[in-house]
């Protein structure tokens, strides 16, 4: 889709996930709603599909009521409602936050467009998506529970979100937020001699895929890796930039194709 930007507000930045607090960051989601606010004002034509990550919001909730292998009993039932409420609430303040930028926000539950077999999309449903983009309006999903032919009930990352619209709506580009620069040799959290790779493509992805590692906050999802593994199967030559939602001014760049330090890929 010509002028569509699918981008990603990573667990990381918008919630307190490395503290494991049920809590949003809300310096951070303001600086990324302004700069969204302004990047749309000097180019109008942009239109972007907003995915959050949830950060605590489900993973620490997925792991309390264990729903990450299937759904057997009243307490998982009543834990998939809780975890559910919590990510729509990170759906929520983020398209508030938005809204105070003076942006139209269509806030579209994952449950309600998505079904899995065995953790994995069996359909993806992307009418409201478009009916949204055609009204102006800028739809946006979070990481959530959805029903699970298998499981009853399993876990959708944002992660997936953003490689099912890349799949399907062909963007001109994917953008992801999180709070490293991009990709590194190794989890740039643990290891100070970890280098940025400044580019992904055929050539060195298996090599990247064996060094990423997982999150070091607490992630059912794969951290980095499962980033990377779902970008890979989906990506089909969109191209797409991980990039660090703290520092000022990086989503106002990347949005207007201005360099950035990042990881960029190619695949
Ligand atoms: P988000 O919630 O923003 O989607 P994740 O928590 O899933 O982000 O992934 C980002 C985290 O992945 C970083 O905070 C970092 O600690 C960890 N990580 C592990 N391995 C790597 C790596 N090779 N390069 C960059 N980050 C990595």
């Amino acid at each position: 889709m010509k002028n569509l930007i699918v981008l990603k507000f990573g667990g990381s930045s918008i919630t307190k996930k490395e503290e494991n607090k049920f809590e949003m960051n809300n310096v951070i989601l303001k600086q990324a709603a302004s700069e969204l606010a302004n990047a749309l004002k000097q180019n109008p034509k942009l239109k972007i599909a907003l995915v959050c990550g949830v950060g605590p919001f489900g993973h620490t909730n997925v792991v309390k009521y264990n729903l990450n292998n299937g759904i057997n009993n009243s307490v998982q039932e009543k834990g998939v409602k809780i975890t559910n409420k919590d990510c729509d609430f990170v759906g929520k303040e983020t398209a508030k936050a938005l809204e105070k930028e003076g942006l139209k926000v269509k806030f579209i539950p994952g449950y309600e467009i998505c079904v899995q077999e065995n953790k994995k999309v069996k359909h993806f449903e992307l009418a409201l998506y478009k009916k949204a983009l055609a009204n102006g309006e800028m739809p946006l999903s979070t990481g959530v529970m959805v029903p699970d032919e298998k499981m009853k009930w399993s876990v959708m990352s944002g992660d997936t979100v953003i490689a099912q619209l890349a799949k399907q709506l062909r963007p001109e580009k994917v953008l992801m937020g999180t709070d490293v620069d991009g990709i590194y040799t190794a989890d740039p959290k643990n290891d100070d001699g970890a280098e940025l790779i400044l580019e992904i493509n055929n050539k060195n992805l298996k090599e990247v895929l064996k060094k990423a590692g997982e999150s070091k906050a607490m992630d059912v999802t794969g951290g980095m890796k499962g980033k990377l593994e779902k970008l890979a199967e989906q990506l089909n030559g969109v191209p797409a930039e991980i990039f660090n939602l703290f520092i000022a001014g990086n989503l106002k760049k990347a949005l207007l194709c201005e360099e950035i330090k990042s990881t960029k890929i190619d695949l």
